[in-house]
């Protein structure tokens, strides 16, 4: 999608640092770190967020568990842990409309973290 950041990154038109890629997803560390590891994965095809997934996307959408999973292992995070935020809409947070999970590790985390 034209005029998205996270689509202008897949495609390496804006630089990032890249941790991870396949043909359907891409990982880059987060540029305000909020733990020691902070990265986010992004399906290449563009869909908004959560809220906008379809039936269209299903493939993608049981996909990304996959690739999460193998982020965080590359990531050395298998055995310690981490944890996953999909920020899905404005009260939420969620400042990119570019589907994107963040990983978080490196730390000990509080929960609820709300
Ligand atoms: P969210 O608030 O869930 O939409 O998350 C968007 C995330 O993207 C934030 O944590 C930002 O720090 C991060 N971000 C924004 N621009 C960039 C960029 N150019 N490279 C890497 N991360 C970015
Ligand atoms: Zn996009």
């Amino acid at each position: 999608m034209e005029d998205c950041l996270f689509c202008k990154i897949s495609k390496g038109e804006i630089p990032s640092t890249k941790v991870y890629e396949d043909d359907d997803f891409f990982a880059f560390k987060d540029i305000a770190p909020v733990a020691p590891v902070h990265v986010l994965v992004i399906p290449k095809k563009h869909v908004q967020s959560i809220a906008a997934l379809t039936e269209a996307d299903a493939a993608v959408a049981g996909k990304m568990l996959f690739a999460i999973q193998k982020v965080a292992s590359l990531l050395g995070l298998a055995e310690d842990g981490y944890r996953v935020i999909f920020n899905t809409g404005e009260k939420a947070g969620q400042t990119v409309r570019h589907l994107h999970a963040h990983i978080l590790g490196g730390k000990e985390m509080a929960w609820p973290g709300v």
